[in-house]
């Protein structure tokens, strides 16, 4: 029998028009500002404008099924909401994570900020959540599972929106000679959705002389680090979080998502004061804490949904996208890993990429862990390994294109806003796809593994 043929015969090109095809994109990249600092440029990162160079990305948008994109779509407001209800269940937070607070330090003090606000009946009434679901499609069961879900800090809405289009003009422009259709690249509103939600959650508040607060990592412009918000920030009776005398109605994090974000004591104290704050903070602790993978974990336990969600509906089709998850406290489990550790990835409690543990490492460290004791287990996850299908891309990094095999990961931003009991906003909100060399276990985009892509329905 004929195999089917691919929708993108990458042999077919040859090496003229893909050049084409890479000149364009680098010229669309400079002009639409798909950019990132060139860190080989010594004043790239300190002098705005200067030193930049292309994103990474996909010259092409990768293939895509149209049925598990409509999927992916359709689950996100419902995980939203998920979320909004795990944040109100203080005790299934606290419980869940109560084993994980003794074998990991960071944890342990986002629970104690959460703790905190328990004890004082602290209330978030309006509640902003900006998520990022991330899929990969599992070749062997033919099935959407979701890698993560992403509560904090949730990278590249911009970019997502800003390679969505590139991909599009690219095929205006060239659609003919690759046999493609622009409008099989479905819109993407990533950025204004979000800045919506985030603008709508500023009105909300209701005082029009409070700003919208960015909190970064240290070293960036026109924002505030969080040991600046300690220096100069203060909680006022009524609850107004005021920094350098300036309301602040929403605080958004671009940062405190990974130990290293918190080196002193000054950064723990500014969460905390930012937390006791009315501000409307995206993620509050309780968004935050409700992303961790061991929260994830739990949820893939029997019955644990059925705690948050009545539908039973909705019910089965997050279950549909859940992958094996297990704590490391099952024994059948844990000979099952040491027998085939590459039908497996461990997770630490942490985020942002580079983190993980695959193949013959996933071996020796349940070996170690076993030799070692039980507390330390309660660090990590155990997770089923997702085989997505292998597909041959061009990547464009550094102005050159190389072809390679390639896997795929997809992101589906969701956004909500609530105010006590009147949800205002709970949509998906655009996607970014990430691509990476399929011989790379790890997928982040800032961490050098992979290559900003949009997809392409089939
Ligand atoms: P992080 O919080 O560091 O982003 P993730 O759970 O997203 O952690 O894992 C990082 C990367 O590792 C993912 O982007 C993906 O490429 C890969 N990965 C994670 N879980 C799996 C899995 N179960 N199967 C295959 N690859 C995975
Ligand atoms: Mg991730």
């Amino acid at each position: 029998m004929e195999s089917p043929k691919p929708i993108l015969d990458f042999e077919k090109f040859d090496d003229g028009f893909v050049q084409k095809l890479v000149y364009d994109a680098l010229v669309w990249s400079s002009l639409h500002g798909l950019v990132v600092g060139d860190k080989t440029h010594q004043r790239s990162g300190t002098v705005p404008g200067v030193g930049m160079m292309h994103a990474p990305i996909a010259l092409l948008p990768t293939p895509f099924p149209e049925s598990y994109w409509n999927q992916a779509c359709e689950v996100a407001p419902i995980f939203n909401e998920l979320v909004d209800r795990i944040s109100l269940d203080g005790k299934f937070i606290q419980d869940s994570l109560s084993r994980t607070r003794k074998a990991d330090v960071f944890t342990s003090r986002l629970l104690e900020i959460h703790s905190k606000m328990l004890e004082s009946n602290k209330r978030e009434e309006i509640r902003l959540g900006l998520h990022r679901s991330d899929y990969m499609l599992d070749e062997e069961t033919k099935s959407l599972l979701q890698i993560e879900m992403n509560t904090i800090s949730c990278s590249f809405p911009g970019f997502g929106r800003l390679v969505t289009e590139l991909h599009q003009s690219l095929l205006r422009s060239h659609g003919d000679h690759l046999g493609l259709d622009s409008k099989r690249v479905p819109r993407n509103g990533s950025t204004s959705q979000f800045a919506d939600a985030m603008a709508k959650a500023w009105l909300e508040y209701n005082n029009p002389r409070a700003v919208v607060m960015v909190v970064v990592q240290p070293d960036e412009r026109n924002m505030k680090s969080l040991a600046e918000v300690e220096t100069e920030g203060r909680v006022h009776e009524d609850g107004t979080l005021t920094v350098a005398g300036q309301a602040v109605s929403v605080v958004y994090y671009r940062s405190g998502y990974t130990p290293r974000d918190y080196p002193s004591e000054s950064e723990w104290n500014a969460r905390l004061l930012i937390e006791q704050s009315s501000a409307v903070k995206c993620p509050s602790i309780a968004y935050h804490l409700a992303g961790t993978k061991k929260i994830q974990q739990e949820l893939a336990k029997p019955g644990v949904l059925e705690r948050f969600m009545d539908n039973k509906d909705d019910i089965a089709k997050l279950r549909k996208c859940f992958a094996g998850l297990w704590s490391l406290d099952d024994p059948e489990i844990i000979k099952k890993a040491i027998e085939k550790p590459e039908l497996f990835v461990m997770k630490p409690q942490r985020e942002g990429g580079g983190n993980n543990i695959y193949g013959d490492d996933v071996r020796e460290n349940l070996l170690r862990l076993q030799r070692e004791g039980e507390e330390e287990n309660a660090a990590y996850i155990l997770m089923q390994r997702i085989f997505p299908k292998v597909s041959n891309v061009f990547l464009l990094r550094d102005g050159v294109y190389h072809k390679d095999q390639a896997i795929s990961e997809l992101g589906v931003y969701g956004a909500y806003l609530r105010n006590k009991e009147r949800v205002i906003i709970n949509e998906h909100s655009g996607y970014l796809m990430r691509t990476k060399v399929s011989s790379s276990d790890e997928g982040g985009v800032a961490a050098g593994y992979a290559v900003l892509d949009s997809i392409y329905l089939n």
